[in-house]
């Protein structure tokens, strides 16, 4: 061990990752060596082969757990996979917001300001709303609503509306965790005002509105508009709030997709309060936004439950550099890599994919270019298919290939369908191609 220690790789190691790291890594060769000397026969190493294992094992140890991996599922938001991948400005920003910063600092008085100012203006000019305020993620903002409008209070939500978005996100438990108490309405499949109408009563704090996001009703059923629920809140007395998911910002971005009201028309609906988030189909980080009345938006500021939910500096500064791109809708889709990916012909992914397998040496035999198709994700536009390209990988077991690619460097995430392992090229990213190529080839050589 003292005679590794003293070697110049091993100094060059230490520079590096520190020195307990590097003995624990020699510590392991060494011990991985006594073990086979124990075998007969067996050759005595050499500094150079205890050092070459050692490298090795200090790279196990110092690869990190978050990794890039390549997206070949073709689930554009893919929550798994982290959702929409950031802008280059987005990504700018993060640098920028990296060290010191005026994130909570009046540069003109020089006296205290508030995190809350940087998306604010921004936000109202883009949404058309009177105010806003950003949050960690959208259940923070579901949460930090209900919790602010219906502490121990009612909260009425439709039947059909009684979500799951995934994992932990439950309509039913985050209201009541939040400080709510459900007052369900209507039934799974229909709901109409006249329900919601019943239900009010001194008790009501608000009137929940939730985005279903991924499922969809369909054959008998009626569900009350946002702008109804308005109406009746209004009249009522009684906050509406609406929880709207995926925060679209231009519709009209997505043609060819099913119509959504995206915020603006969710805003015009005249709800009270509308909350989204930052990584669906806005294409930025995670992050939860409220906008709506100037009043409204104060209270949840003022709300002690606003520090548990508050933004970091980072997301603050790419939300920014992600919002800023929708001043021109153009540049929007043009830089937004979510929307990008969205709105990519079929042909263009069909190209990409062909110029791949071109580029890709002969070790790629048994891929073919065909027709898929890929989705949103996200929980946007549940079932719709959007028309897509990439490679068919044949040659092995899918399954093989499918466990091989994701062990590859960096992970390949494909996917399996009818027997067959798919790599959709609508979610590689443009200059990823070679990277695909080798894992792929990789992944065959190693199954044949
Ligand atoms: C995705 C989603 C949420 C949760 O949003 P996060 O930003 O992941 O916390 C809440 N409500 C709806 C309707 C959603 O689609």
């Amino acid at each position: 061990m003292d005679r590794l220690l003293r070697t110049e790789r091993a100094g060059r190691w230490e520079g590096r990752f520190g020195r307990a790291p590097v003995k624990r890594a020699l510590r392991a060769a060494l011990e991985e060596a006594r073990r086979r000397l124990e075998e007969p026969d067996a050759p005595l190493p050499d500094a150079d082969a205890l050092l070459a294992a050692a490298s090795l094992e200090l790279e196990r140890l110092h690869r990190p757990s978050l990794r890039r991996v390549l997206n070949g599922t073709g689930v554009v938001l893919h929550t798994n996979l982290g959702r929409a991948p950031l802008s280059e400005e987005a990504r700018r920003a993060l640098e920028l917001a990296e060290g010191y910063s005026n994130l909570e600092y009046d540069l003109e008085t020089g006296g205290r300001g508030s995190r809350y100012e940087h998306c604010a203006a921004l936000l109202c000019e883009l949404t058309g709303a009177e105010a806003s305020l950003v949050v960690n993620n959208n259940a923070a903002a579901v949460a930090l609503a209900i919790n602010e409008l219906a502490l121990g209070r009612d909260v009425i939500v439709s039947r059909g509306e009684l979500v799951e978005i995934g994992g932990s996100f439950r309509v039913p438990d985050v209201v009541s965790r939040a400080g709510g108490r459900l007052v369900e309405v209507g039934t799974t499949n229909r709901t109409r005002v006249s329900d919601y109408r019943g239900a009010i009563g001194d008790r009501t704090g608000i009137l929940l509105k939730v985005h279903p996001s991924n499922y969809r009703l369909e054959g008998f059923v009626s569900t009350v508009s946002a702008a109804e629920l308005a109406r009746l809140g209004a009249d009522a007395g009684v906050p509406v709030v609406h929880d709207l998911g995926s925060g679209l910002l231009e519709p009209e971005l997505l043609t060819g997709f099913p119509k959504e009201p995206g915020v603006q028309g969710a805003l015009e609906a005249g709800v009270d309060l509308v909350t989204w988030s930052g990584d669906k189909l806005l294409g930025g980080p995670q992050a939860g936004v409220l906008v709506g009345g100037a009043e409204i938006v104060a209270r949840m500021r003022r709300n002690p439950l606003l520090r548990a939910f508050r933004v970091d500096k980072l997301t603050l500064a790419a939300l920014e550099a992600t919002l800023l791109a929708y001043r021109d809708p153009r540049l929007a889709a043009e830089r937004i890599p979510a929307l990008r990916m969205l709105r990519e012909p079929a042909e263009s992914v069909r190209r990409r994919a062909e110029e791949a397998l071109a580029a890709a040496d002969e070790g790629l035999q048994g891929v073919a270019v065909c027709s898929m198709f890929s989705l949103v994700g996200g929980g946007a536009y549940p079932g719709h298919r959007i028309e897509s390209a990439g490679w068919r990988v044949g040659g092995a077991p899918a399954d093989e290939l499918e466990s091989r690619c994701r062990s590859g460097d960096p992970p390949l995430v494909a996917r399996v369908e009818a027997g067959a392992l798919l790599v959709d090229f609508r979610t590689i990213r443009p200059g990823e191609e070679p990277e695909v190529a080798r894992v792929v080839g990789a992944a065959l050589t190693e199954a044949a």
